[in-house]
């Protein structure tokens, strides 16, 4: 009977505290409390609901961090200036983007815009319909970036927001909140104690580690508060800073989805699954969803090509055909953070990465294990077995990166290249950008005769041709203008 009591007591002692110290329900409570100050700091539920179309016209400088001509900092700074647009009723969305750097040349615009939607090259005068239009995927990254937005969402999705502490930004506390979007990882929002503004916010992007945002310079427009200025950070290094020019809301924005019918329509874009293509006997060229990498068969080994995003996947679609030969050398095209990933991939299979002399140590910090072997290119390496003849050159300098490694195959007259020269389909073909001309000569420069050149981020093969009409198109429009 005794015992039963205690049995009793303890099973009340632990529900009474379990109860009033349930942290989910805290935290969902308090979460609901800090909502309800931020909705009223920005303009009140009823101005942000009936909040339906925004357009922002900005300019902004990126810091192309691991994407410079350089390994290292100072990084290359370039600017661009475009238009967004958001109509959310109609799921319609725009953006226009154009540079204002010399050495990147494009003017794009993306339209979401259900059946209607297209991504438009103006260089080119293109406009590609958009097979699989996704509204919120699309749009996601302005709403990340403009705050009045991101409280409409977190309005709309408070069910998911949970309160994840306090912390002090710039010398003033905030309360941080996080919550889920449609799609995406969870989403932490800092917001001032005392403005309710918010000032900073943070997601952990997968490979990408932390990407932050800091918003600056609030300006009440129709009575809802919008940031004049945003900086985007990737694991604590700044990556873009956007002025934002001039914010209109709720009004009509159907002129934005107009396509001007004079643009050549191309091939649509459409989702690209993971295939294997042989390209010659014993040369594969694999990949998918905008990545592929090179596979040459010689005696008894293999060398792979490109160090892009899904290298595992690639090397097992090869495994299919090539059974039994290890990849002895992996080589890796440049140092830019998305043609490395690769570099892990291959010291797990124990292959021996080739790369320019200039890129090792970026190479190696980028993997986990310091077992990765890493041999290095001067100027040409080549590598014969049987009839076959392999040359890694590297043909930089080029615009885009101050050495670049190419794969040369001089009997079959094919090679793989990454970043200079690519495209979706070369039905019809864009004035060459600055990097593609100074690719162009540096072909010629080191005698490269290529009648095939395959692309770290192309489906399809460009023939020498395609490059040559390409430069002729860019050199018109410079005449022109
Ligand atoms: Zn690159």
């Amino acid at each position: 009977m005794k015992k039963q009591f205690y049995t009793l007591m303890a099973m009340l002692v632990f529900n009474i505290t379990a109860n009033s110290q349930n942290l989910t329900q805290q935290s969902v409570d308090k979460a609901g409390t800090v909502i309800d100050k931020v909705i009223e700091a920005y303009g009140g539920s009823d101005k942000l609901n009936n909040l339906n179309t925004v357009s922002v016209e900005f300019e902004t400088t990126n810091y192309a961090v691991n994407q410079s001509r350089k390994p290292g900092p100072p990084w290359d700074e370039n600017k661009t200036k475009g238009l967004t647009v958001i109509d959310f009723e109609k799921q319609q969305f725009i953006a226009k983007v154009e540079s204002l750097t010399a050495t990147q040349e494009f003017k794009n615009t993306t339209i979401i815009n259900g059946d209607n939607s297209q991504q438009i090259d103006y260089r080119a005068q293109t406009t590609a319909p958009i097979a699989e239009p996704d509204f919120m995927n699309t749009a996601g990254p302005f709403i990340r970036v403009t705050p009045a937005l991101l409280v409409k969402q977190l309005m709309q999705r408070a069910h998911t927001a949970h309160y994840l502490g306090q912390s002090e930004v710039d010398g003033s506390m905030h309360d941080v909140i996080s919550f889920v979007m449609e799609v995406g990882p969870s989403i932490s929002l800092y917001f001032d104690q005392k403005s309710h503004m918010l000032n900073k916010s943070e997601r952990v992007v997968g490979a990408f580690g932390m990407v932050g945002y800091r918003f600056h310079d609030y300006q009440q427009v129709d009575g809802i508060p919008f940031n004049q200025r945003f900086e985007l950070f990737v694991n604590g290094q700044n990556n873009m800073l956007r002025n934002n020019k001039k914010t209109i809301l709720n009004l009509p924005i159907a002129a934005h989805t107009t396509v001007n019918n004079k643009l050549t329509i191309a091939a649509p874009i459409e989702p690209d699954p993971l295939s294997r293509q042989k390209i010659s006997e014993g040369v594969y060229h694999i990949g998918g969803n905008g990545t592929y990498a090179m596979f040459i068969e010689m005696d008894d080994h293999v060398v792979a090509v490109g160090g892009t995003a899904g290298i595992p996947e690639r090397i097992a679609l090869l495994k299919e055909v090539v059974p039994n030969k290890p990849i002895k050398y992996g080589v890796l095209t440049h140092h830019h953070n998305d043609h490395i990933v690769g570099a892990q991939a291959y010291a797990d299979e124990g292959t021996v990465v080739i790369a320019a002399a200039a890129h090792e140590k970026v190479i190696s910090d980028s993997t986990e294990n310091k077992t990765l072997k890493i041999e290095t290119v001067k100027t040409r390496r080549k590598f014969n077995s049987g009839d076959r003849e392999l040359q890694i050159i590297d043909i930089g300098p080029t615009e885009h990166t101050e050495h670049l490694l190419i794969a040369y195959l001089p009997k079959e007259g094919i090679m793989f290249e990454a970043d200079h020269f690519g495209a979706r389909s070369f039905e019809h073909i864009a004035p060459a950008s600055p990097a593609a001309r100074s690719f162009a000569k540096s072909l010629k420069r080191n005698n490269i005769k290529a009648k095939s050149i395959f692309s770290a981020h192309s489906p399809v093969a460009a023939s020498a041709d395609n490059l040559k009409t390409a430069v002729e198109k860019a050199k018109n429009l410079t005449n022109k203008s």
